[in-house]
């Protein structure tokens, strides 16, 4: 499922809106060392629902809100919004242009939404599980993580195992469904 285009304002060093737009095939994105590759990977992992700040080389989620610098003050928020070509239906959605945003506020405030409808983190979450492209999944593999999943424990690496076949969503559905 193609990406048609990334949007940035205020997450980590960019203070600028930066659109991104992907053509077809493969994007390489190149750059000196600091100068925010890793940061265009880790809001696209951002929007699709991740929750793990430390996994975002954070303390807290705020972290990611563009921190100022020698010229520039602080930001008071950030926003990253993905679109998506879904033409082929690999999300869980029948329209064929799907965008989705997450807006953080310094003061902890969060907005979500998908196509413009404002939603919860859950239903970004669910969009995307099972498609092969959570925020975990083998889609997304940052700095480290082939490490890391070879020296994972059985259980961790049993959960990867189990969003690459498709079964996290039901898995999530069951656990949701008992604790009612
Ligand atoms: P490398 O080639 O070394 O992997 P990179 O291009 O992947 O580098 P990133 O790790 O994406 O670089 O960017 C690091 C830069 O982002 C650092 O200069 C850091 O100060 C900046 N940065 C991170 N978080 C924030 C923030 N909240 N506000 C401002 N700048 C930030
Ligand atoms: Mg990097």
């Amino acid at each position: 499922m193609p990406l048609k285009s990334l949007t940035i304002n205020g997450f980590k060093s960019f203070a600028d809106k930066t659109k991104i737009d992907f053509t077809s095939g493969i994007t390489g994105i190149v750059g000196p060392n600091g100068s925010g590759k890793s940061n265009i990977t880790e809001a696209i992992r951002w929007v699709m629902g991740e929750q793990s700040a430390k996994s975002l080389r954070g303390d807290k989620m705020v972290d990611i809100i563009f921190a100022g610098s020698a010229t520039r003050p602080q930001m008071n928020h950030a926003e990253v919004i993905l679109e998506f070509d879904n033409s082929n239906k690999e999300l869980k959605s029948d329209q064929n242009n799907i965008t989705i945003k997450r807006k953080l506020f310094r003061n902890g405030d969060a907005e979500f939404s998908i196509n413009n409808k404002s939603c919860r983190l859950r239903d970004i979450t669910e969009l995307f599980m099972d498609s092969g492209m959570g925020k975990q999944s083998f889609s997304i593999i940052s700095q480290g993580r082939v490490e890391e999943i070879f020296n994972s424990k059985p259980i961790e690496r049993r959960s990867i195992i189990e969003e690459s076949a498709g079964i996290a969503l039901f898995k999530q559905k069951k656990t949701q469904a008992e604790s009612r």
